[in-house]
C-alpha cells in the first residue's frame, strides 16, 4: 500500500518526533508554482528515520544518509527527510561536512537564502519565517541568511545557487549579498566540478537566464565558473551587431525559442555559439572587426569546455554540432544544398534554425525571410523523406487493376511490393504516379491510355 503524507506525519507524531516542511516547496507554494520536490526536516537521527520508514513498509533510499537525508516514496514521488543540521561547514572542503542541529531554528539559520529558510510544522501548522523571507519573496530579492560573506566562505556553492535563483525566479541580488559574492567568488575554484556544473546547468534553464548570466558576470563568478567565457564581455563587434560578444550571447540565450525537450540543448548552444569570436577577432581591410572561422574555432573551444564541465557526452556533442554549423546558409531553393545541410545536422535542423533566428535577434539586420524560407525547405525535404520511408506504392491495387485492365490476382501484390521498394530505395519519388506507371508497364506490358486521376480510388 502506498504511503501518504498523512501516514508519514502520523508515524513521526506517534514516535514523538518533530516534522517540518522546509525549503523550496514552501517557497514555491508562496509563489503559487508547482514544486517538484518536497523536503522535511526532523529532530530524529537518520538511523531512527530509516527504521521508522522501514517499519511503515515504505520504499526507502539511503543514498544521502551520510548527509543526514533519507529518501522515501510518498504518493509515487521521492520525498527527502533530513535531520536538523547545525552550523558546521568545514571550510575548504569539496563537499560540505554535516553536523546535526538541535532545533528547527538552528536548522533554518544554516540555510543559505531567506527565501529558502521557511518552515511549517507538519503537526501543528506553525509557520516559521525567522529571516524575513516572505517579504523578500514578495519583493523579488535574493538575500543571504546571516552575514553573506561568511555564508559564502562556508560553502561557496551558495554563490552559484543564489545566482541560479536569480535565473529561475527572475529575482535580483540584494546589494550586500551581491557584494559578498564578488568578494568570495574566487572560492568557486574550491568546489567540485559536479556541483558547479549542476548549478550552471540549472541557471541556463531558468525562466530569466539573461538576468542569471548577468549576475554571473557582475559578481565576477563568471571568471571562476566559466573562465573560458571571460573574453566575451568587452569584445566589441561590428556594424552588424548591437552588443559586444557577451551581450549578444546573453541576448541569444534569452531569445531562443525552446520546448521542454529542447531547453537544455538550445540554451547551452545559444550561450556558446560565438565562443570562438574573441580568439579569432581580426581587423578586416575595411577597418571593421572580422570573425572569420569563429564557428570552427568556437566548436573546438566548446568541446573542450563541455568536456571539462562533464555535461554529458551526447548532449555535449549536440551542442558542439550546433556551434559548428551556426553560420551555415544553404540556398533554400537548392534542394541538394538543403539536404546536405540537414544531413550534417543529424536530425537537429530545427534546433539550428532556432539558434539562427535567436542569433539574428540582436543583429542590426533582419534575416527572418531567409529563415522562413530555409525552414519551409527543410520541412518539405523532411516530409519527402518520411514519405519515402513509409515506402508506399504511389499506385493502389485498385489503380493497377483499373490501369492495366487485368482481373485482380497475385500480380497486384507483386507489382505493389516492387513499387514500394523503388520508393524506399529512392528510385521513385513518393507519390510519383507517372513514374510508377512507367515502372509497372515495364513489368506488365503496354501503358493504358488514360491514367486515373490522383485520389480517384480509395486506397
Ligand atoms: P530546488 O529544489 O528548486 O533546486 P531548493 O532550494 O529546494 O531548490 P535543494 O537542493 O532542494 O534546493 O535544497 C533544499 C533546501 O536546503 C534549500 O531550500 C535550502 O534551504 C537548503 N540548502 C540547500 N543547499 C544548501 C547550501 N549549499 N547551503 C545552505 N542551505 C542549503
Ligand atoms: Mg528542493
Amino acid at each position: 500500500m502506498a504511503l501518504t503524507h498523512d501516514d508519514l506525519r502520523e508515524a513521526f507524531r506517534s514516535a514523538g518526533y518533530q516534522l517540518w516542511l522546509v525549503g523550496g516547496a514552501l517557497r514555491d507554494r508562496l509563489l503559487g508554482i508547482a514544486s517538484k520536490d518536497i523536503d522535511y526536516a526532523t529532530d530524529a537521527l537518520p538511523d531512527a528515520v530509516e527504521e521508522l520508514l522501514r517499519g511503515l513498509g515504505a520504499e526507502v533510499s539511503t543514498v544521502g544518509k551520510r548527509f543526514g537525508t533519507i529518501g522515501v516514496r510518498i504518493d509515487g514521488e521521492w520525498v527527502e527527510i533530513t535531520t536538523f543540521r547545525g552550523d558546521s561547514y568545514a571550510g575548504g572542503t569539496r563537499w560540505p561536512e554535516v553536523r546535526f542541529g538541535r532545533s528547527i531554528e538552528e536548522d533554518l539559520a544554516r540555510r543559505d537564502f531567506t527565501i529558502t529558510a521557511f518552515a511549517e510544522n507538519a503537526h501543528t501548522g506553525e509557520w516559521l519565517d525567522l529571516f524575513g523571507g516572505e517579504a523578500d519573496l514578495r519583493a523579488g530579492i535574493i538575500r543571504a541568511v546571516g552575514d553573506p560573506a561568511t555564508r559564502f566562505r562556508e560553502d561557496p556553492l551558495r554563490i552559484l545557487r543564489g545566482i541560479r535563483f536569480v535565473s529561475q525566479l527572475g529575482f535580483r541580488l540584494e546589494p550586500a549579498t551581491g557584494a559578498a559574492m564578488r568578494e568570495t567568488a574566487h572560492l568557486i575554484d574550491t568546489l567540485s566540478q559536479e556541483r558547479i556544473t549542476g548549478e550552471l546547468d540549472r541557471l541556463l534553464q531558468g525562466a530569466a537566464p539573461g538576468a542569471g548570466l548577468e549576475a554571473l558576470r557582475t559578481t565576477g563568478a563568471l571568471a571562476f565558473a566559466l573562465p573560458e567565457l571571460a573574453g566575451m564581455p568587452g569584445c566589441e563587434q561590428n556594424r552588424f551587431h548591437r552588443f559586444d560578444v557577451w551581450g549578444h550571447s546573453v541576448a541569444t540565450v534569452e531569445a531562443i525559442a525552446v520546448t521542454p525537450g529542447t531547453l537544455r540543448l538550445r540554451r547551452w548552444a545559444a550561450l556558446l555559439h560565438d565562443l570562438g569570436k574573441p580568439a579569432v577577432r581580426h581587423r578586416k581591410p575595411n577597418g571593421e572587426w572580422g570573425f572569420y572561422r569563429h564557428e570552427t574555432v568556437g566548436a573546438e573551444l566548446a568541446e573542450a569546455l563541455l568536456e571539462r564541465l562533464r555535461l554529458g557526452r551526447a548532449e555535449s556533442q549536440r551542442i558542439v554540432l550546433l556551434v559548428r554549423r551556426h553560420m551555415d546558409r544553404p540556398d533554400p531553393a537548392d534542394r541538394r544544398a538543403v539536404r546536405r545541410f540537414m544531413a550534417k545536422l543529424g536530425g537537429h535542423w530545427r534546433d539550428l534554425l532556432a539558434l539562427k533566428r535567436a542569433d539574428n535577434a540582436s543583429h542590426t539586420y533582419d534575416d527572418t525571410a531567409y529563415h522562413d524560407a530555409l525552414e519551409a525547405a527543410c520541412a518539405r525535404a523532411e516530409a519527402e523523406e518520411a514519405a519515402a520511408l513509409r515506402a508506399e506504392s504511389p499506385l493502389s491495387g485498385d489503380d493497377l487493376v483499373e490501369l492495366f485492365g487485368r482481373p485482380p490476382g497475385p500480380w497486384v501484390g507483386v507489382i505493389k511490393r516492387e513499387l514500394s521498394r523503388a520508393v524506399l530505395d529512392g528510385d521513385l519519388a513518393p507519390g510519383d504516379r507517372e513514374g510508377a506507371i512507367a515502372l509497372a508497364r515495364a513489368k506488365l506490358g503496354p501503358r493504358p491510355s488514360a491514367p486515373p486521376q490522383p485520389g480517384s480510388s480509395p486506397r
